[in-house]
């Protein structure tokens, strides 16, 4: 069959995954729940379109629990907090809703059982990364935030037959496994985590991009540039064998060079991006020629999270059951 003359391959799974959604729509509810202002520490995920939209229904974003107004509604970001924001939140009697994604939340039960048992524990992530922060109070003592193979000759430990490592849920699964490969040649007695840190939804988005990249003149990853798992979406596709790739927010940022001379466009999506944002680079591409849109599935997702106990509790009061 003769190949389209414009053509995208469009990756699948892309865009929200089961702890970004379940972070927006407690916001969405609470704001129901209590009305506005509903105060959430951080952005609630990554997204510049997200927090705009709930910005204007109601939500007020802050950086710290101190910039919210006692007794009032706080919730708290997919990324996770470390304990201490937990405790500065009380002292201010604040309603908290904590929207931490569930697999954030097994990484911070990781550290506190690692920690207990008196391992050092290498956090591989980047550091600065609120999920990183998150994960890091957990133990201050115990955890020392490795970020990336080059950090690995810098780490010193107390025992080297007590040292564990874990990760941030976000990371390219590639590159964190030469890190541990590293840090295992140097501590060769390293404990594996009990289950994968790297997330269902970063791993699958990694692998449909990688799918798709070696096909593509260049890939497009709508998502935002503090987005962890979008940006290592970027690096996927090149090191797959993309001619290029491109992180965007929205159609409009894209650069008409960036596909003139491309016969095959990749397209994927960050955890944190709503399907829309992709039908409007969808769009604007077609208007370019790229009509032909193939979709490239390599895993199907069923992962759904309950909201918050706090909220649902709430939500059955309120609905009288
Ligand atoms: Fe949870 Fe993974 Fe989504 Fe982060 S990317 S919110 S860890 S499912």
């Amino acid at each position: 069959m003769e190949r389209p003359q414009k053509r995208v391959l469009l990756a699948g799974p892309r865009g929200y995954c089961a702890g970004v959604d379940r972070a927006v729509q407690t916001v969405e509810k609470a704001l129901e729940l209590y009305g506005p202002p509903v105060y959430v520490r951080k952005e609630i995920v990554h997204n510049r379109h997200v927090v705009r939209g709930l910005e204007r229904r109601g939500a007020v974003f802050v950086e710290e629990t101190d910039e919210v107004p006692p007794g009032s509604t706080v919730v708290f970001s997919a990324h996770g907090v470390a304990p201490d924001v937990h405790v500065a939140a009380r002292a201010r009697s604040l309603r908290v809703i904590d929207a931490t994604c569930p697999l954030v939340t097994k990484v911070h039960n990781e550290a506190r059982r690692f920690a207990a048992d008196g391992y050092d524990i290498l956090l591989i992530g980047h550091q600065g990364h609120e999920e990183v922060a998150g994960t890091a109070g957990e133990a201050p003592a115990h955890i020392q935030v490795v970020d990336g193979p080059e950090d690995v000759d810098a780490v010193t430990v107390r025992d080297p037959a007590r040292v564990a490592w874990l990760s941030q849920t976000t990371l390219s699964v590639d590159e964190t496994m030469s890190t541990v490969e590293r840090l295992r040649s140097r501590f060769p007695d390293l404990v594996s985590p009990p289950s994968d840190d790297i997330c269902y939804a970063t791993q699958n988005r990694q692998q449909a991009v990688k799918v798709i990249a070696p096909s593509c003149d260049v890939v497009i990853v709508v998502g935002s540039e503090n987005s962890s798992n979008s940006r290592r979406l970027c690096e996927v596709a090149l090191e797959a064998g993309a001619g290029g790739a491109h992180l965007v927010d929205f159609a409009h940022e894209m650069a008409e060079e960036w596909v003139r001379d491309a016969s095959t466009v990749g397209v994927t999506a960050g955890a944190s991006v709503p399907n829309d944002l992709v039908e409007d680079l969808l769009g604007w591409l077609r208007e370019r020629g790229f009509t032909e849109v193939e979709e490239v599935t390599t895993a199907v997702e069923s992962t759904v999270f309950a909201l918050p106990q706090e909220l649902r509790t709430e939500l059955r009061r309120a609905s009288g059951e």
